[in-house]
């Protein structure tokens, strides 16, 4: 890419994350933790991922809403972290906010019109006649009356509302719009309706636009290219078409999975992920994803079936976070009236091996030794000795190792940060994940 008009480059935004009355510091939420890319003048860039991962704090901390805590932003060439007032009033203009909601960003008491060219009463346009042509002609543009001008935010449906949030963004004449979940708030009939008014608006104006969403089947529809976010990171990155035909990265296949598909007689294989999103003020180590991915590496010496591997790590995610109930499985366990606390360590390890749905015995002799060892200290409320019993063995190279966005062979302007694309030295990847061309080992010098 030629000079791109947005240049996002290791964005940080950690909020401080604090305790007390007095408001001590504990620790930082990374919302945005190291995001860069590239946005050329007219494309549209799609920002997706599940809620909480970061895309509208990294909106708002590349356009300077927030202040970052780390990195750089280019806008046309110029450190936008470096702007002072002036500066930063003109870039502004030139990178306009739409948001999910747009009843609450306009003023009740305003009329649309005053709404929709306060802007340049700001800028200093103080024709009252001339910011009215202009005005009229862009609710019209974007699909309203001339005669709406007058009339007040109440008057309107919500697809209406965001039409002229539409008007009120172009109003400045800006080179970059972030639209931020600008149709999750509305229906699906109108849905379509604002989405070709904004692809239009953008094909006409040459706007570039940073798309952001939780909706992949929206993003499909209106993205040059597509970044996906995880907990504060993008971890793959590619032109539309190939992302969705050809992703690389499990969480992006996962997220894909989850689409409803228009056939409902088509076999539904929506890929389930374990446990839940981490937290962002104590992210996993390696690769983020690794305590939930269904493609979790096994190491080099042990050889399961991949979905009893993630049942092993599955297991040992809930015994580090303490989400195994000992007493409520033996209760279960017990007989009908009996609390269960005679039950024996082994009847009660045999409880918790059913309780995290693992084979009896795991198909590969040190880690079912390890697992043994692990449920029979668990069941006798040693939830450290079950860690320990288990960390020798069941580890996973994609928690030591962190990944980093790397190109995909063969697919231009596509990168995916994950260890079965570009594994590390002395890692191996399973065969069914090789890919065509791969080599037999690392593919990095
Ligand atoms: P998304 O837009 O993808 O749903 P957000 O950018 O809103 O995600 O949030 C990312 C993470 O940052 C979340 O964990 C959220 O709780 C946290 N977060 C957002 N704003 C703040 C804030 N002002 N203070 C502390 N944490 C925040
Ligand atoms: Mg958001």
């Amino acid at each position: 890419m030629s000079d791109p008009l947005l240049s996002v480059r290791d964005l940080e935004k950690h909020y401080p994350l604090t305790e007390g009355i007095l408001n001590r510091q504990v620790g930082s939420v990374r919302a945005v933790d190291g995001v860069s890319f590239d946005l050329a003048a007219g494309e549209t860039l799609g920002l997706v991922g599940e809620s909480g991962c970061g895309k509208s704090t990294a909106a708002t901390a590349a356009l300077r809403l927030e202040e970052p805590t780390g990195g750089t932003v280019l806008f046309d060439g110029d450190d936008v972290t470096a702007f002072d007032d002036s500066e930063l009033k003109r870039f502004r203009r030139e990178a306009q906010l739409i948001f999910q909601d747009p009843t609450s960003s306009f003023d009740p008491r305003m009329s649309v019109g005053e709404s929709v060219t306060e802007a340049l009463r700001v800028h200093g346009i103080s024709d009252r006649a001339r910011r009215r042509a202009v005005g009229e002609d862009l609710l019209e543009r974007v699909g309203l009356a001339a005669e709406d001008y007058d009339r007040y935010p109440h008057e309107f449906s919500g697809g209406q509302r965001q039409r002229i949030a539409v008007a009120r963004a172009l109003v400045v004449n800006p080179r970059l719009v972030v639209a931020d979940e600008p149709v999750s708030a509305l229906d699906v009939s109108v849905k379509s309706a604002v989405l070709d008014l904004l692809a239009d608006l953008q094909a006409e104006f040459g706007i570039a636009m940073v798309f952001i969403s939780h909706d992949l089947s929206v993003v499909r529809e209106v993205a040059d290219r597509v970044a996906v976010m995880y907990l504060g990171e993008i971890v793959e990155m590619a032109p539309t078409e190939r992302l969705f035909e050809a992703p690389e990265h499990p969480y992006t296949e996962a997220l894909l999975s989850a689409i409803p598909q228009p056939d409902p007689d088509a076999p539904a294989r929506t890929i389930q992920l374990s446990g839940s999103v981490p937290s962002a003020s104590d992210p996993p180590s390696g690769c983020r994803f690794h305590t939930r991915c269904p493609k979790a590496i096994q190491p080099a010496t042990v050889d399961l079936t991949q979905e009893t591997w993630r049942r092993v790590l599955d297991a040992r995610e809930r015994i580090a976070g303490d989400d195994v109930d000992v007493a409520a499985v033996r209760e279960l366990r017990a007989p009908a009236g009996d609390d269960g606390t005679a039950l024996g360590t082994a009847e009660t390890a045999a409880a918790l091996r059913e309780e995290f749905d693992l084979p009896d015995p795991v198909d590969d002799p040190a880690v079912e030794t390890a697992v043994t060892e692990a449920l029979s200290a668990l069941a006798d409320g040693d939830r450290e000795g079950a860690l320990a019993a288990l960390s020798e063995t069941v580890t996973t190279p994609c928690e030591v190792h962190e990944p980093t966005r790397q190109s995909v062979a063969g697919s231009p302007g596509h990168d995916v940060a994950c260890h079965l694309r570009h594994p590390p030295s002395g890692v191996r990847v399973p065969d069914d994940e090789r890919r065509v061309g791969d080599a037999d080992g690392p593919s990095e010098p």
